[in-house]
């Protein structure tokens, strides 16, 4: 499938180059990749990366003396530096963490653990939030006697900000939103929201998991307290994820969990605990994760993000127009600003019965409530077919998505 650069300031047949899964065949046709929303895949130098670790650097960091021991320490603690810079962060509050889930649960966890919470409270989510979002803090709820709430939808998929403005009140304790809807492809405005929480006092934490793919966070500009985004779905592997917290709150809060690294001194009477971040970090980490977290993020942002905002909204906006031109489709979630996502549910087709059949053209989509059941229900549906583009897709392949989608629903009807 060739590429269509010729509209688009984005090299896109230069990135799809430098990524070789794309270049896979699935089923005898050439792939489609249009789940980028699940996971991105990883361009050549992430996996050198990986590959250079475990055979030129492999070692455990921290308290090593010999030579690999520092050079991975090196690396690890550079990586961190990098993402903080980036972030507009100090390192100590860049603390790895599995995942975003992970980050997510330490934030909800260690609070409730050191009582910032009060019996009573409440904490303020919306219905767009992926599970990630809400059962950390359901559970955190059920022990401390709080109360979840939760700002509403629109019919197009966007908060109501009225709703949520009048939701916020000095029994808020913590506002958890994620900065963009994984099944709609809302872009919430964060900012806005943070601003709002922080005037009543509560803390805010922002859930990027799917923002670092898509463009630039800067923690300054955004004003949360905590943010939290997975590696994996940024260009980067699996199992990596970073919590940025505020270091005087991050100072103030008990560590998640105990073992080695996040302590200074263990004794049966008393153990004292390490410094920020190694507090938040107990055992050994995914050290060739932590590494090529930094690669990833260098690798996304060798490309303009103008350029990459322009041709992914030309993505959307072509796959919008030829999916509405479709007869008994519907897109669930128009919201004025949004990700390249579209969600879509068919008249009288099932949503996994058509992912079978796109399958069959190497097309890969996502199906079903893609973890944000509260927001399924909300549109009276049990799930969705949602197609995620990245930087690299190209309007040929979503021209090629929408033709096959047409035909998988001719067949099945
Ligand atoms: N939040 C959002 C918005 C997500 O899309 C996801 C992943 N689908 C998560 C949280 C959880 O991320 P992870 O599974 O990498 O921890």
């Amino acid at each position: 499938m060739t590429s269509t650069t010729a509209i688009s300031p984005l090299h896109v047949g230069h990135i799809r180059s430098q990524i070789p899964i794309l270049s896979r065949e699935i089923k005898g046709k050439p792939l489609v990749y249009l789940d980028n929303a699940a996971t991105t895949q990883k361009p050549q130098c992430v996996v050198d990366a990986l590959c250079h670790y475990y055979l030129q650097a492999n070692a455990n960091v921290h308290r090593g003396i010999h030579t690999l021991s520092e050079e991975a320490t090196h690396a690890m603690e550079q990586s961190r530096h990098f993402l903080a810079d980036y972030l507009g962060a100090l390192p100590e509050e860049i603390i790895f963490t599995k995942g975003t889930t992970e980050a997510i649960n330490l934030v909800a966890s260690s609070l409730a653990k050191g009582k910032w919470f009060r019996p009573g409270g409440q904490i303020l989510l919306s219905y767009l939030e992926h599970h990630a979002n809400i059962v950390p803090w359901q559970m955190v709820a059920e022990q401390h006697g709080l109360e979840i709430k939760v700002i509403p939808v629109t019919d197009q998929g966007e908060l109501d900000l009225a709703a949520c403005r009048a939701l916020i009140s000095p029994n808020t304790q913590m506002v958890a939103l994620g900065h963009t809807s994984n099944a709609l492809g809302t872009v919430n405005p964060v900012r806005e929201i943070v601003a709002w929480a922080r005037e009543v006092g509560a803390l805010s934490l922002v859930d990027g998991a799917q923002a670092m793919g898509h463009t630039r966070v800067n923690m300054t500009q955004l004003g949360a307290d905590f943010f939290a985004f997975s590696a994996h779905k940024a260009f980067g592997p699996t199992g990596v994820g970073v919590l940025y917290g505020r270091a005087n709150l991050l100072d103030r809060m008990p560590p998640y969990q105990g073992g080695g690294e996040m302590i200074t001194e263990v004794r049966f009477e008393k153990t004292t605990y390490n410094t920020l971040p190694f507090k938040f970090e107990a055992g050994t980490p995914h050290i060739s994760g932590n590494i090529v977290a930094a690669e990833a993020v260098k690798w996304f942002t060798a490309h303009a993000p103008e350029a990459v905002a322009q041709h992914e909204q030309q993505l959307l906006q072509r796959a919008t127009h030829r999916l509405e031109a479709i007869d008994g489709l519907r897109i669930i979630g128009q919201a004025k600003h949004k990700a390249p996502v579209v969600s879509f549910v068919v008249e009288g087709v099932h949503h996994h019965d058509l992912a079978i059949m796109l399958d069959i053209e190497g097309i890969a989509v996502r199906t079903g409530h893609h973890c944000t059941q509260p927001l399924m229900e909300r549109f009276g549906i049990t799930g969705t077919t949602r197609a995620s583009f990245s930087l690299y897709n190209t309007l040929d392949e979503v021209d090629f998505f929408a033709d096959m989608l047409k035909r998988a629903i001719n067949k099945l009807r």
